[in-house]
């Protein structure tokens, strides 16, 4: 059996990595991965900057599945640590915890704020809205009109381009999952772990030579069991007859007869350029949406910033909505050279002018926005670098559940086809997701039983004990 995936992100390398043990007992005679770019990791890849390790914002690693954890401290081994997370919503000035506490968020917006807040989400308790299906009315049930506007609105606007009333509920169901106000106040009066909302961990493994070094791991292993990666190598498209895969046709004009493809290759250009499928499908494939980012990294000259590892910036005044500093990471991350390398998100869409704006520009943009926070205090800004991430946000518009299911649907009818990752299968994924559904499309080779790989990051769950991972290994976090 000959496969091939496509793409070297968490998804097709961890599927690369599952298939390779089955080239040394035979089961298959060639495995390929191709890659577009010139490095393993995706958007999970990291990069040596200024003589640090930076990771394309921030990346932090968390499961509750012990499926995923045991297969990424397996990669991993020892070299990781536990990282305290500090990450805070910056908005008017001051720190906001994040996720939300309620009595955090209240004292920091005042006495005054905070009493119309609470009478904010008694009205939306009384009122609420009957159809919750957008981000808007979903946030706002949960939270009150006012938190809503304050905590959520101007962050998910810069994020996603649109209003959040246009902005599909999914994108809060799976991000936020259970947390309300109600459960805010809740876990702070019943502190136990046992009360701790599902999104509030409050550390995570980071690997110590940044989150990419997992998938650089997983590819040093797929070639010592025989695999091949060719980098630098794009997939045109899948080449199909009678609704089955035969092979790939390569962007240097070279086609392949394989097997079993696995693509995690951005789900609009597969479909589009699959060569049976119908107009109205792909049709359907080209009205999805993706967002851009353009990451603003700029070096400076103090040690001492600020400590969280991210800040999420509310204030909408400010362009840039998250700002990343590698120094509250692992120490190996940054060695002995005394600067912090920042990261500023700036997302936009490929008709914006701001996906036109040339590296000085944004430079100057990050710089000046930088001062304005006042986080850097009396630092310097030494230098600065531009990286652009086309296609990096599936976007969650409202319909776009109706649009992709008759995609899903076609796909499915193709043989040996699988499709999985984030932009693969237009889910807004986390590495693990993105690592489960790699794992699955391995199993779901030589297994009877199929995983369904849409089901990862909408209705999956972890059946099995739950567990995460820390400096000793697993532990179970079941009551
Ligand atoms: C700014 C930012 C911050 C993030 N923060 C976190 C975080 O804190 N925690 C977390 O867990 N996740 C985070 N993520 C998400 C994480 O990066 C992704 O979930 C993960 O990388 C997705 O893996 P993937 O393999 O599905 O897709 P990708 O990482 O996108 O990999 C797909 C690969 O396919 C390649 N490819 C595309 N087209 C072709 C083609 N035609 N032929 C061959 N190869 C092709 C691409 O070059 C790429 O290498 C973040 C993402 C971004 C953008």
């Amino acid at each position: 059996m000959k496969i091939a995936v496509i793409g070297a992100g968490p998804a097709g390398i961890t599927a690369a990595y599952k298939l390779s043990g089955e080239l040394k007992s035979g089961r298959i005679s060639r495995l390929d991965v191709y890659e577009i770019s010139a490095h393993i990791g995706g958007l999970s890849k990291s990069l040596e900057m200024w003589d640090q390790t930076v990771d394309l914002g921030p990346h932090r690693f968390f499961s509750h599945d012990p499926k995923i954890n045991s297969l990424w401290l397996e990669v991993v081994e020892k070299d990781f640590d536990i990282v305290n997370r500090q990450t805070r919503i910056f908005y008017k000035n001051t720190f906001f915890d994040y996720p939300i506490q309620a009595s955090n968020a209240l004292k920091g917006l005042g006495f005054f704020q905070a009493v119309l807040c609470v009478f904010s989400y008694v009205w939306q308790l009384l009122f609420p809205y009957k159809k919750a299906d957008t981000f808007e009315s979903w946030v706002s049930n949960r939270f009150g009109k006012r938190l809503y506007r304050i905590f959520f609105k101007t962050y998910s606007e810069k994020l996603w381009g649109i209003p959040c009333d246009r902005l599909d509920s999914d994108f809060a169901s799976q991000r936020i999952k259970k947390l309300s106000l109600f459960e805010a106040i809740k876990n702070a009066l019943f502190q136990g772990n046992k009360n701790k909302h599902a999104t509030l961990v409050d550390q995570f493994a980071y690997p110590l030579h940044g989150t990419g070094s997992v998938y650089e791991k997983m590819a040093e292993k797929i070639i010592a069991n025989g695999g091949s990666i060719h980098l630098n190598t794009g997939v045109e498209k899948v080449i199909t007859s009678g609704r089955t895969v035969t092979g790939l046709e390569l962007n240097n004009g070279k086609s392949i007869e394989y097997d079993q493809i696995i693509s995690s290759m951005p789900l609009s250009l597969l479909v589009t350029r699959l060569p049976e499928t119908p107009y109205d499908i792909k049709e359907l494939a080209q009205s999805l949406k993706f967002r851009n980012t353009v990451l603003v990294y700029l070096r400076i000259d103090k040690t001492d910033l600020f400590t969280d590892q991210w800040l999420y910036i509310h204030s909408a005044d400010l362009k840039t909505g998250r700002i990343t500093n590698f120094r509250n990471w692992v120490p190996d991350l940054y060695g002995n050279e005394k600067s912090s390398i920042l990261c500023l998100e700036y997302w936009c869409n490929f008709e914006d002018p701001e996906w036109q704006l040339d590296d000085a520009s944004y430079i100057a943009l990050g710089t000046e926005e930088i001062i304005k926070t006042g986080l850097i205090g009396s630092g310097k800004v030494l230098d600065g670098k531009v990286v652009r991430i086309p296609r990096c946000y599936p976007v969650y518009f409202k319909g776009y559940k109706e649009k992709l299911k008759p995609i899903e649907e076609y796909l499915d009818t193709i043989k040996n086809l699988q499709v999985i990752g984030r932009y693969g299968a237009y889910k807004y994924n986390n590495q693990d997701h993105s690592i489960l559904m790699g794992i699955m499309s391995a199993e779901n080779i030589f297994s009877e039983k199929k995983n369904n790989l849409w089901n990862i990051n909408t209705d999956y769950e972890v059946y099995q004990e739950s567990s995460i991972i820390t400096k000793t290994g697993l532990i179970s976090t079941n009551p």
